[in-house]
């Protein structure tokens, strides 16, 4: 899964990227790599997992993770080549999600692009771009499709039909998330990789005095951006990055001290991973063992062998059975030999749809 992180430039991108790509290492003690400058890895916060390294001891613990793309370059006029243009846009098209930062801190030494801190024209002004860079794709789809719509028949003319409609919405400044239509159209604009039907987080980046002020949610700012993302359905979440780029360098006691002293409770970089994870609907399972303790990421209704399939496509093919326990009952228990005898240890076949949580062990033979 990966996730692009987009904004006008000085917003706060790259300090975010930086900490979430550094910070996940630390929290979850597992060796990430920044891949490219710009893409690095972040571990899911995950409790269930030390909770399990405690009662396995293994000899390697895995986190899940979510792959970050750090997408500098947007700028007014990227649809039209500036800046990085469409090699930037290109990048977007990759991504399942996107992190749309928002600077809402004022700061004179760090320039503004556009000459002032001011939310809402910087949201539209980035997903203007997005929006010009879909009803190119758009129109060329359309400009296809009106030449072979006579030989096609039908099913060319209501996709063509669905296209011209999309366009006009596009076309009115609206995004195509939000266009009304039939779950099968929604299904078919899904295949056309556009850039607005990503799902996105606002995320706000505020001063440290507001941030820790304690009430960001009535902040003119941030009302602002939750009722934008409120008309897209997308989600918002309030982060410092400042503080977070300074809570990233200390250890794990220096960090409470220092969120005490400040007067929060933890940062928000693991919210906002838990967010991206939600809004993707994904969920993890767990496997544990002397070996390796390891959360594996799915989707939400995915069924026991493609779940198996994770870790193996050999336990994909040679599926037998899953034998799950749900965490909650195995911390209650106490060990896996307790939760066995209590009869909580299930033997789950083909059609068992993996829950968020579940420790399981695969029995397979290819
Ligand atoms: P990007 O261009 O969006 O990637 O922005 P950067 O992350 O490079 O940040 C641009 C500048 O703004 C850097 O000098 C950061 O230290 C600064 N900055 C980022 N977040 C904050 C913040 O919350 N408050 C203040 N005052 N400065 C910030």
């Amino acid at each position: 899964m990966k996730l692009g992180i987009v904004g006008l430039p000085n917003v706060g991108k790259s300090t975010l990227f930086n900490v979430l790509t550094s910070a996940g290492a630390q929290s979850a003690n597992y060796a990430f790599c920044t891949i490219e400058p710009n893409v690095g890895m972040a571990a899911v916060p995950d409790e269930r997992i030390a909770a399990l390294a405690e009662l396995y001891q293994p000899a390697k613990i895995t986190p899940a993770v979510i792959e970050f793309v750090d997408i500098a370059g947007l700028v007014r006029g990227a649809a039209q080549g500036e800046g990085l243009g469409n090699k930037f846009l290109s990048n977007i098209r990759e991504v399942d999600a996107v992190i749309h930062v928002v600077r809402c801190f004022e700061d004179d030494d760090i320039i503004h692009v556009e000459g002032s801190v001011d939310p809402a024209r910087d949201i539209e002004t980035i997903t203007l771009e997005l929006i010009f860079s879909d009803m190119e794709l758009l129109e060329r789809r359309i400009e296809r499709g009106s030449k072979t719509v006579k030989v096609l028949g039908n099913t060319m003319r209501a996709e063509l039909d669905l296209a011209r409609g999309l366009y006009a919405h596009l076309e009115s400044g609206k995004v195509a998330r939000t266009y009304p239509c039939q779950p099968h159209e929604r299904e078919q604009i899904n295949t056309w990789a556009l850039l607005t039907t990503k799902p996105v987080i606002y995320v706000c980046n505020f001063s440290e005095t507001d941030y820790t002020a304690g009430n960001i949610e009535t902040h003119a700012n941030y009302q602002t951006v939750q009722a934008i993302a409120a008309a897209e359905n997308c989600a918002t979440l309030p982060v410092c990055a400042e503080i977070e780029a300074q809570v990233a360098e200390l250890d794990a006691d220096e960090r409470a001290l220092f969120l005490g002293e400040l007067g929060i409770t933890s940062g928000g970089l693991d919210l906002l991973i838990q967010r991206s994870y939600d809004l993707l609907g994904l969920i993890s399972y767990l496997t544990a063992g002397k070996p390796e303790v390891r959360a594996w990421t799915i989707t939400r209704g995915m069924k026991a062998p493609q779940a198996a399939g994770k870790i193996h496509t050999d336990f994909e093919r040679g599926f037998i059975r899953a034998e799950t326990v749900a965490f909650d009952d195995l911390m209650r228990c106490g060990n896996m030999a307790a939760a066995k005898e209590q009869g909580l240890v299930r033997s789950e076949g083909k059609e068992y749809v993996v829950q968020d949580g579940d420790v399981i062990l695969f029995r397979f033979n290819v």
